[in-house]
């Protein structure tokens, strides 16, 4: 794995975004922002499951001024997400938000970028650079690669920030194919000093989307990229926020929670293991404490496994063998395989 690009960092309210920071988790709410008690509510959930910065639409001045009123209901920094109309950025730094993401795609007319740019430096407020690939500005060169394209469009709008004095920047270029989102990052972590962040975007259902997700954003941690991430899925955005802490615990870089290791099952399995570890797995839901949990179906792997976690069972015909922390614990009958387990995990994390 590559060593992580040094990145200059940026603060969202409480949240710092690059640098040596841990890699940010976040997610958009699915809310009409001018539904307040909805929002909170569902910004609220989005925390409990980790997330750690929130972005809301602004697509009007009502949903803008709202920003104020949800704050105060909230603890995550808040993110305006602004397109098109400049002064809806105006009016989200004056309800407060923490954060602006514009898109140069349908903001570009310097003068209103500048407006902007003046208001969030008086507040110290940072702005994402937000490039997608589907509302590319018509000033890019369309006779180049998509992934040039989303570069020079952010490398267009960097520079009129920088023209400002500005460096409280951010960056994403997104798109919905992975190798050209890949391909795009690479091209400007190489180019300038602020941090990214990534995603696919569209990626769809959690079915489809959670792998092309992992596939883009994973491939881009590994290779060092990346400071915030947020998975875009067409589902619940509490989905984007589990699929994005399995993605930084797949590659070590952030513990969230419990690991679940299971075995696949086969031909040899006494037991139904994949019953079992569905089992497991919903019950784990409920704890944030990073532990390493395995289900094993059956004495080929399974004691190695199962010893190699924190807690683990390795199932057999009607028995299995319980273990802690590498150590043998005791002999289960299948029947409390589910309670005995999980009264270790809990043990270990309450
Ligand atoms: S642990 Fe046993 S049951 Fe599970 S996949 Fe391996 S061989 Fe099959």
């Amino acid at each position: 794995m590559n060593p992580r690009r040094i990145s200059k960092p940026v603060q969202i309210g409480k949240v710092t975004v690059g640098g040596n920071a841990p890699i940010v988790v976040q997610s958009m709410t699915k809310t009409d922002t001018r539904d307040i008690m909805s929002t909170i509510h569902q910004i609220k959930q989005l925390e409990d499951y980790g997330c750690e910065l929130v972005r809301v639409a602004v697509p009007d001045a009502e949903a803008a001024q709202a920003i104020q009123t949800i704050k105060r209901g909230i603890s995550l920094p808040i993110i305006a997400d602004i397109h098109f109309d400049y002064r809806l950025a105006l009016s989200a730094l004056d309800a407060g938000a923490d954060g602006l993401r514009l898109n140069p795609g349908n903001i570009s007319e310097p003068e209103k970028v500048k407006v902007i740019v003046r208001a969030a430096k008086e507040r110290g407020i940072p702005i994402r650079i937000g490039v997608n690939a589907g509302s590319l500005p018509k000033t890019v060169n369309p006779a180049l690669s998509i992934a040039r394209q989303m570069v020079d469009a952010a490398l267009k709008q960097i520079k009129l920030l920088e023209s400002l004095d500005f460096e409280l920047i951010k960056v994403s270029l997104k798109a919905f194919d992975v190798p050209t989102t890949i391909e795009a990052y690479h091209d400007i972590a190489q180019r300038i000093p602020y941090p990214l962040h990534i995603g696919i975007t569209e990626a769809g259902t959690p079915r489809t989307g959670i792998i092309r997700s992992a596939v883009g954003i994973g491939t881009l941690l590994y290779d060092g990229i990346g400071d915030t991430i947020r998975v875009s899925l067409t589902s619940h955005p509490r989905e984007e926020v589990t699929a994005a802490y399995e993605i930084l615990k797949s590659l070590n870089l952030r513990q969230h929670g419990p690991i679940l290791v299971s075995c696949p099952s086969c031909g040899r399995a006494e037991v139904d293991v994949i019953k079992l570890a569905e089992a497991v797995e919903e019950r784990l839901l409920k704890i944030d404490k990073p532990i390493k949990v395995a289900v094993m179906g059956c004495v080929v792997n399974g004691p190695g496994e199962a010893r190699d976690a924190d807690v683990g069972i390795a199932c057999g015909r009607s028995r299995g063998i319980l273990f802690k922390k590498g150590k043998k614990l005791r002999v289960v009958e299948e029947k409390d395989f589910l309670s005995a387990l999980m009264r270790e995990v809990e043990t270990m994390t309450s």
